[in-house]
């Protein structure tokens, strides 16, 4: 079973060709500007960076999560843990991306519980560095007891810190698990308004909004949410507490998902304002009350200085120029 963001039971038939053309979208976005919450970067290319800061995404938040295989140690989970607050914030600079994340055990790995309990030892010591702005993502996969256990301390973790809650409802059983995500929250005492549920769908986001809760969607191809769906839930629910994002990861996925949408939705004549909100300020709002974003930082673009590095690394081969003519048929 591939356990990446793309397992869904409700996999919804592939819908008709959007009747615009694909190859001119960038035009509708010309100018605009997007904040992608939920992408797996370190799963991602260099190419994917520069096609994204192309597109207009000016900030993302990479959220931790499941590598695709478990991690066997303690030790792991601390150098991924480093490496989101590191070198993948530093590799997203030099594309002119803000980076931030949020730090968290992910629902699959609560299962080994000797490690998650080792792993809840760890969270407190990056939780509130620098750039976090949630525990994430965090919550349910198989509805496990062990499951159920770690995402309470999580909560409360959360509390503690003052952090939002990024939670990944699952793919299996979405309605119950994401109804029972809910109500754990509110029963230890969380702000549904620091509360973002992600992988919404038309069954879920009337609960949500409805408590209260901010209501993520992913834009992933052919599971999940489809970009005309999207439409037409904010046709229908309008633009408050939504907000989109491209789960991007190591599986077959867009990260142009948010600003494909958001041409999607111009296309379809939703107002400006309102995509606006749901691909750029409402995911600000809601994990701006980390005191961690302050959207001054990339609102007009970051200052890319490539020959900058890391540990003394850099994304640049020796002599490299920093950005490779996609264009060109000659690679040198
Ligand atoms: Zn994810």
């Amino acid at each position: 079973m591939n356990p990446s963001h793309a397992e869904d039971e409700n996999v919804s038939p592939a819908s008709a060709p959007v009747a615009e053309t694909p190859f001119d979208y960038p035009s509708y976005i010309q100018g605009m500007r997007f904040f992608d919450p939920h992408i797996h970067m370190t799963s991602r290319t260099t190419d994917d960076y520069q096609a994204m800061a192309d597109a207009g995404i000016v900030a993302l938040i990479e959220p931790a999560f499941w590598l695709g295989q478990p991690r066997t140690g303690l030790a792991t989970f601390k150098d991924y843990y480093s490496s989101l607050i590191g070198w993948e914030r530093f590799r997203s600079s030099q594309f002119g991306i803000k980076h931030y994340c949020t730090i968290g055990l992910n629902s699959r790995e609560a299962n080994n519980v000797p490690l998650a309990e080792e792993v809840m030892e760890l969270l407190p010591l990056f939780v509130n560095k620098e750039g976090v702005v949630g525990i994430g993502e965090i919550g349910f996969d198989d509805q496990t007891a062990a499951e159920d256990r770690f995402y309470r301390a999580q909560l409360e973790l959360a509390k503690e810190s003052g952090l939002p809650v990024q939670i990944h409802t699952p793919h299996r059983n979405k309605k119950e698990g994401t109804e029972r995500s809910m109500a754990i929250a509110l029963e230890h005492g969380l702000d549904p308004g620091m509360v973002i549920v992600d992988h919404n769908n038309e069954e879920t986001v009337k609960s949500v909004l409805d408590q209260g809760f901010w209501a993520a969607f992913t834009i992933y191809p052919f599971t999940k949410m489809g970009n005309e769906r999207m439409v037409e839930v904010v046709r229908q629910y309008g633009p408050e507490r939504i907000m989109v994002n491209s789960a991007a990861d190591w599986g077959i996925s867009d990260p142009l998902a948010v600003p494909k949408t958001a041409a999607l939705m111009v296309m379809r004549g939703i107002p400006l304002e309102q995509i606006r909100q749901v691909t750029y300020q409402n995911a600000i709002d809601a994990f701006a009350q980390s005191g961690q974003i302050n959207s001054a930082d990339f609102a007009d673009g970051l200052t890319i200085d490539q020959s900058q590095k890391f540990n003394g690394n850099t994304i640049l081969r020796g002599g490299q120029q920093p950005r490779p003519d996609k264009n060109s048929v000659l690679i040198k």
